[in-house]
């Protein structure tokens, strides 16, 4: 009876593993619901092992030790097949149960051997047990599927898709069953296979079937496929941010030299439409490119002295082109007291005052617009608290919350007309709270709104702004050599009718090597406008190439429609003396070239 004992223990130990597993959240593959079967066959294999013991205290039928040990044998045959089943749909991840069919076979052909055979029972001095040919054919059967499972792992197709782990627990289950059949040919007394099966279900639910371990694997997966996209989103934002840029680089440069031709007005009106146009394609390129970089946290504030209220001016002209012929009064108040030179981002807090400035333009019809800057200093810090009241359509109080969410646009059947992208708050809110501000929304639906922001500067250094002139036309560009590389040629043209502009007659080259050639065969330059994207060597190799002559000393300035974030750092620690981003800026290049030959000459 002492095994006797032992059956219940384990058949106790058994139902509480069902206990656990199926309390436990987890998930829903396929080998974990093989699994779950495994364990409830488990019990009902230990049920009938402990029943045949204890009916053998009580009766001597051998009809119903019969009946019951083809029940138990049926058990264990099934379960060893699911072990199988499991084994198999883990290792070749075939979930299309293209092995179900075959099992089902073996496992009637068991089943109706099985009914043909006999058992029956040995009761020595402490133990009872069957035995006969019926538990042979049970122990056959055990060793048949393990011998498939051992199989399975060894010839599997698929080697990666199991761990080293889950191998490692495998073989062992694997080696445990065999030994459990030669314990049972040799120590016939003692029937350990039920036991054997419970310490594999126990072994499997804490190792491979563990539902925290899986979970950590299917979030392991699901992070590394995230980072994945996440990469491939970068990819795809960097080559969309190329792609648009170089042909918005013709049409801003063409028609910005177009503008300075003798035109009749109608003309000179219709390109000052098309710079304005794509100058708002621009900005939702723009705008799209800083919100990924914000959600891959490469957004970087780059703080400088600036002049502050130079800035706010440029802003305020900026708006007032903008509203253009609507009716709409711009009222701007700038403190008197904002010092002459503060420390910061100017160009993100120009870029958050720029954004609501436009928001109100574009959703106010008639009256005017607030913008009043004012600032509040404490030591060396000058906190700006930049308002922008508007008496525009409003937002409805129950919209406010959803303001700053990506890609929402609000009451967008009142305004479809109004081109957006719904990023624009998103990324004003963003930008100010790397800044460390806050921004504050009050409204009245059909009545106006009100955005206010406060951000905390330093006062800066009134020395080290960057004075120069705004004028091109004080730039004497008439004797200097430049040297334009870019393997478009639609780019080169527009380059080519920009630097017109300033006088001069600029040399170009194709591609890296050409621009190689040039320099090699002595011709000389005092700045090299070189672009990186070129199919047979790089802006950065070839400027590799030339800093390779130590005589190399002319400036060169990265030209790149790559204007995803960090990239003007990225260029500077690559050796270029300045980042010119496409399409050109004629403010910009002006500031380089006067960067360059300002203080030459
Ligand atoms: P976009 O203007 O590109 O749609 P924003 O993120 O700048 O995106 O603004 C989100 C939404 O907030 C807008 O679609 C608009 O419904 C609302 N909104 C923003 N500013 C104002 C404003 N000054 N007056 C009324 N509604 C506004």
């Amino acid at each position: 009876m002492a095994n006797g004992y032992l059956m219940i223990c384990t058949l106790i130990i058994s139902i509480i593993l069902v206990i656990i597993f199926f309390t436990k959240r987890k998930n829903n593959h396929e080998e974990t619901k093989i699994f779950s079967k495994m364990l409830v066959v488990n019990v009902f294999e230990l049920v009938v092992t402990t029943t045949i013991i204890v009916i053998s205290l009580v009766s001597d039928s051998t009809n119903i030790f019969k009946i019951l040990n083809w029940i138990d044998v049926i058990l264990i045959v099934s379960w060893c097949s699911l072990l199988f089943y499991y084994v198999h749909t883990i290792s070749t991840r075939d979930y299309n149960k293209k092995m179900i069919p075959f099992i089902l076979v073996v496992n009637i052909i068991f089943y109706v051997l099985a009914l043909f055979l006999d058992a029956n029972i040995i009761k020595e001095d402490v133990t009872i047990n069957s035995c006969g040919s019926l538990i042979d054919l049970g122990l056959f059967s055990v060793l048949f599927y393990n011998t498939l499972t051992l199989g399975t792992l060894l010839f599997n197709p698929k080697k990666n898709n199991l761990t080293k782990e889950k191998y490692i627990s495998l073989y062992s289950l694997i080696i445990l069953l065999f030994l459990a059949v030669m314990l049972r040919i040799v120590i016939r007394q003692i029937n350990v296979i039920p036991i054997i099966l419970t310490i594999v279900d126990m072994i499997m639910m804490f190792t491979i079937e563990n539902p925290d371990g899986k979970m950590i694997e299917q979030l392991t997966t699901a992070k590394e496929k995230a980072e994945q996209a996440n990469i491939a989103k970068s990819d795809f934002l960097s080559n969309m941010s190329h792609e648009i840029r170089t042909p918005l680089n013709a049409i801003v440069g063409f028609s910005q030299s177009l503008q300075e031709k003798n035109l009749s007005s109608d003309a000179k009106d219709e390109v000052t439409d098309i710079i304005t146009a794509s100058q708002n394609l621009l900005e939702i390129v723009n705008g799209i490119l800083d919100f990924s970089k914000i959600e891959a946290n490469k957004l970087e504030i780059i703080n400088k002295n600036y002049d502050a209220l130079e800035m706010l001016n440029e802003v305020k002209t900026l708006i007032n082109s903008r509203i253009g012929d609507k009716p709409l009064e711009l009222h701007c108040y700038f403190d008197a007291t904002i010092p002459k030179a503060l420390y910061g981002d100017v160009t993100r807090i120009r870029q958050i005052i720029i954004n609501l400035l436009t928001n109100a333009v574009k959703y106010t019809n008639e009256g005017y617009i607030e913008f009043h800057v004012d600032c509040v200093k404490r030591e060396e810090v000058c906190r700006l608290i930049i308002s922008v009241e508007d008496s525009g359509i409003g937002i409805k109080s129950e919209n406010i919350d959803k303001l700053f969410s990506k890609f929402e646009r609000l009451d967008v059947e009142k305004k479809t007309a109004t081109e957006g992208t719904g990023l624009g708050l998103a990324i004003t809110k963003k930008l100010i709270e790397l800044m460390n501000g806050k921004i504050v929304v009050q409204s009245f639906y059909g009545q106006g709104s009100k955005f206010t922001v406060s951000i905390d500067q330093l006062i800066g250094d009134a020395s080290l702004l960057e004075n120069l002139p705004n004028d091109k036309k004080s730039l004497d560009l008439k004797d200097k050599k430049i040297l334009i590389v870019d393997d478009n040629n639609l780019n080169l043209k527009v380059s080519l009718a920009l630097f017109k502009g300033y006088g001069v007659q600029p040399d170009t080259a194709a591609s890296g090597p050409e621009c190689i050639d040039k320099i090699a065969k002595g011709k000389d330059y005092d700045i090299i406008f070189l672009d990186d994207m070129m199919p047979k060597m790089s802006g950065v190799e070839t400027l590799k190439k030339l800093k390779a002559d130590p005589n190399f000393h002319t400036p060169t300035v990265v030209l790149t429609a790559n204007a995803i974030t960090g990239m003007r750092e990225k260029y500077l620690s690559d050796g270029f003396d300045e980042y010119l981003s496409k399409p050109i800026d004629k403010a910009e290049l002006t500031h380089i070239l006067q960067k360059f030959f300002n203080n030459s000459q």
